[in-house]
């Protein structure tokens, strides 16, 4: 089995729109069909993404996967959806989640998806593995680590989706393929390498630490984007059963006014939205009060200490990061 050397993290983006969405006043209506249109194109993809993990996994212990990294080259960032990295090369990995039929268009370099009666033209994913394999040599060379062949692989998610290119009589492209033959293509190439001579592990695990250092988390400015001003937000504890911000504060314990008791975890999760919006890691006692809709610091207080916060030492801010983080998400 292969090793993965950290877990995929729900897209930040994703997590801004899934804090966002439920806390829109209503004169932003006209915005939210477009918001939720965003949300469930990042949510297939995350899907996807998260298929390939589970194919990747079947890969044998010499191979080493980074899911999603984000490096920069020239202030340049460039996001790849996964890395395998194998004995004798690197492996870009794009996962494209699209329902239908999806035509390469080779000779326009465009991407044409039929689904349902629509077609939708998008960038060509070969045009864009092509780009990150050009990043990636380019910040190998900048961070002056060794050489080494870069290969590219377009997965697609489904199965059902039917992969076509233009003109037809053209093959598909051996690095297109559906995501669970991935693995076993990847696995193909490194038998046909075998007679070339291997790095030593110990350069390849000093490079695998590098991108691993230098990756980021890839987001776009969602809120400028979509002109959304962050002191507008409703504010309250979101009740994640009813998706509703309508809940209450009671004797140090918040109740959702529509399904009862709002769990620790909900309102762990309403924090970790605040800090995520404002790009914080620690949160003030005024902030919880504010964005909890709690009445006074006392009852604040005793809610901080009922749902276990931590103290940030010499100051009057709490952090989460005691609090295993996985717990937070939901069933995704
Ligand atoms: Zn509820």
């Amino acid at each position: 089995m292969s090793l993965f050397v950290r877990f995929r993290k729900k897209p930040v983006d994703l997590q801004l729109l899934d804090a966002v969405i439920p806390r829109l006043p209503p004169n932003y209506q006209s915005v939210l069909p477009r918001l939720k249109n965003a949300a469930s194109r990042l949510q297939k993809g995350y899907a996807g993404e998260k298929k390939l993990d589970y194919h990747l996994h079947q890969l044998s212990k010499n191979f080493t996967v980074i899911p999603d990294v984000t490096l920069r080259w020239k202030q340049q960032p460039f996001q790849m959806d996964s890395l395998v990295i194998s004995p004798h090369a690197i492996h870009i990995i794009s996962v494209k989640s699209l329902e239908g039929s999806i035509t390469f268009d080779l000779q326009q370099r465009i991407l044409i998806q039929e689904s349902r009666g629509h077609v939708q033209r998008y960038e060509c994913p070969i045009t864009q593995v092509e780009r990150h394999k050009a990043f990636l040599m380019k910040w190998f060379d900048q961070q002056k680590l060794i050489r080494r062949p870069i290969y590219y692989w377009i997965a697609i998610a489904e199965t059902a989706t039917q992969i076509k290119v233009n003109p037809s009589t053209e093959k598909i492209p051996p690095y297109i393929d559906y995501v669970e033959n991935i693995p076993y293509k990847i696995e193909q190439m490194e038998a046909n390498n075998k007679h070339h001579h291997p790095l030593d592990t110990s350069v390849i695990a000093y490079q695998t630490k590098m991108i691993v250092n230098h990756t980021e988390d890839f987001q776009t400015n969602l809120l400028k984007k979509y002109k959304i001003k962050l002191a507008d937000l409703r504010k309250g504890v979101l009740c994640r059963t009813c998706y509703r911000l309508e809940t209450i504060y009671r004797y140090g314990k918040i109740h959702c006014k529509n399904c009862g008791r709002v769990p620790t975890a909900d309102i762990l999760a309403t924090l970790d939205q605040f800090m995520l919006l404002h790009k914080i890691s620690t949160i003030k006692n005024e902030q919880i009060m504010h964005w909890l809709q709690i009445n006074n610091r006392h009852q604040t207080l005793r809610l901080i200490k009922n749902i276990g916060l931590q103290k940030v030492p010499n100051c009057r801010k709490w952090q989460l990061e005691n609090i295993d983080k996985k717990s937070l998400a939901k069933v995704e």
